[in-house]
């Protein structure tokens, strides 16, 4: 039986959960139609002919049936393709489950966006070739800030809107401030220059062109905790794969 409503998708599999005995929820983020849940009957099942379609990490072309609301349905797998090194390195798993944790958090469901589509699809490829996953995760967490209503302006200075030589993050103006302002904030963060540099450089950068960024051990511990800082202040999100990428790193340094 032919399902006419079924029409070709691209999706990046988010999210997997099992439902009932033998079914699975998964949710892809389409291009065509943003991030939808699937309803997949027998995923659990043995011999389930789509297996290896809905694996952690895939993606690719898929054909099924997007609903404006409630769960969509898949019928089959086109080209599909998997994040082989993300699947392999736990290290590397726990970062693109976070990023696509933080896109489900970030966006709204069923509304389709195919910058953030594009964005994910380039941040996942670029860790799965070895680009450095915390750099790529930091530039997410800045520029999904805007998409929680937290939108620090980390071009110009927060209170006057000029440019200045020296910042300093300011969660009390929800931005960068100059040095003009420094008194106007006493609680501000006593950022270095080069932490700022970063900051304001990872809010600008276009990761669907990004090629080389590095950075050095202890400017990334500094942008770790201005951004979780941020994160705990101004966003509040409670992520259980931030949590397991904290106690990753943790156990990492004590075996460093
Ligand atoms: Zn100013």
């Amino acid at each position: 039986m032919v399902n006419t409503k079924s029409k070709p998708f691209h999706g990046i599999l988010i999210y997997r959960k099992n439902y009932r005995e033998n079914d699975m929820l998964v949710k892809f983020f389409t291009a065509e139609a943003g991030k939808k849940m699937f309803f997949v009957r027998g995923a659990n099942r043995p011999k389930f002919k789509m297996i290896s379609d809905i694996l952690p990490f895939s993606y690719g072309t898929y054909e099924g049936e997007l609903r404006g609301n409630g769960l969509s349905y898949i019928d089959s797998g086109g080209s599909v393709k998997h994040f082989d090194q993300i699947s392999e390195d736990i290290y590397l798993n726990g970062y693109a489950t976070y990023l696509m944790g933080l896109i489900d958090a970030a966006l709204p469901d069923n509304v389709p966006n195919k910058i953030w589509f594009d964005k994910l699809f380039y941040a996942l490829n670029l860790i799965n070739n070895g680009f450095d996953a915390e750099i790529i995760t930091n530039i997410f967490e800045i520029q999904l800030l805007p998409l929680f209503g937290v939108a620090p302006d980390f071009k110009n200075c927060t209170v006057c809107h000029e440019e200045h030589q020296i910042y300093d993050y300011s969660e009390k103006f929800g931005g960068l401030i100059g040095e003009q302002e420094f008194a106007h904030d006493s609680h501000r963060m006593h950022l270095d220059q080069r932490t700022i540099y970063y900051l304001r450089l990872f809010s600008a950068v276009d990761i669907t062109k990004i090629n080389n960024i590095k950075v050095n051990r202890v400017t990334k511990q500094k942008l770790r905790q201005v951004i979780d800082k941020i994160y705990d202040n101004s966003v509040g999100l409670n992520l259980k794969s931030k949590k397991f990428l904290d106690q990753m790193n943790s156990w990492k340094i004590k075996l460093n």
